[in-house]
């Protein structure tokens, strides 16, 4: 296909996940772009392929994105490869697919291992729906502020977290969400690929040591019952009325406030 930009994953440990179709996507093209090129050349040296390579990393990407595509333009194929897994997923690639997307250049992608994913298959938590979120952020006050934004997600929710700092967000999962199911996937296709299906408290006591890398799993937030709409709220709901709010108007404030879905509470305050 002419004037292509593949977008290739790449092992995420594990060099036997290295497919046909990447080794052939790789020996087509004119060169390649990637986010560290002493990785990917070594990489390209293991399976036996030459190719030119050149960086188009975080720091560089709008800048190596626009002469990328003008190389493209000019009936060149490019194949694009983060460190490990899919590019874009927490990893460059983004801008230069964007960009490209702009400029009508096809844009392909040939398939992998991605950590996130094999984590959610392997974890024994809801599969049908779930969120990627990848990493939180470093400072515990914004970790706090996102994981308060998805608290009332329903389905399964995916954390990419560095070892120095799985214990620390743990602890704050636990104090914002309560208990809840977690599995921690580590090292994913390597030597001491493991899955620690177990709960937040639970891990919040052990404070283990987790080595390598690590994809956290977690189980989103159960369904409402009726007894969450509790005497409190119920009472809360009944001053507000007192004090002219429409049910629809109470339902939403006293949802942000006790975090139970908007919707319960109003068919409960019509239920009378
Ligand atoms: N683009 C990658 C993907 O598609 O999975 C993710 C890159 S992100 C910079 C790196 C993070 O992914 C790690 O900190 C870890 O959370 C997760 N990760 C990558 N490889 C892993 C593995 N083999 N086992 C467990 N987690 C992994």
């Amino acid at each position: 296909m002419p004037n292509t930009l593949y977008l290739v994953a790449s092992p995420i440990g594990n060099l036997k996940d290295i497919s046909q179709r990447v080794k052939e996507v790789l020996s087509s093209v004119s060169f390649v772009a990637c986010e560290d090129t002493r990785n990917t050349s070594k990489l390209l040296s293991l399976i036996g392929i030459n190719k030119p390579c050149i960086s188009c990393h975080e720091h560089n990407e709008k800048v190596e994105s626009e002469k990328i595509v003008r190389r493209i333009l000019k009936g060149e194929d490019v194949a694009y490869l983060s460190d490990a897994g899919y590019p874009c997923i927490s990893d460059p690639g983004f801008l230069l697919a964007q960009e490209c997307i702009k400029n009508n250049i096809t844009v392909v992608p040939i398939s992998g291992p991605n950590a996130a994913l094999l984590a959610l298959i392997s974890s024994g938590l809801e599969t049908n729906h779930f969120m990627f979120y990848g990493f939180l952020d470093a400072k515990i006050s914004k970790k706090e502020a996102e994981i308060a934004e998805f608290s009332s997600f329903p389905y399964t929710i995916l954390l990419y977290e560095a070892p120095h700092r799985i214990n620390e967000t743990l602890q704050t999962l636990y104090k914002v969400l309560g208990n809840r199911k977690l599995c921690i996937a580590r090292e994913i296709t390597k030597l001491h690929e493991e899955f620690i299906r177990s709960d937040l408290e639970t891990l919040v006591k052990e404070n283990n040591e987790y080595k390598g890398e690590l994809v956290l799993v977690l189980e989103g937030k159960k369904k409402d019952t009726a007894s969450e709409i509790s005497d409190e709220i119920l009472g809360k709901a009944n001053q507000l009325e007192k004090l002219g709010y429409s049910k629809k108007e109470v339902s939403s404030i006293l949802s942000t406030i006790f975090d139970v879905n908007k919707n319960k509470i109003y068919k409960e305050l019509i239920k009378d």
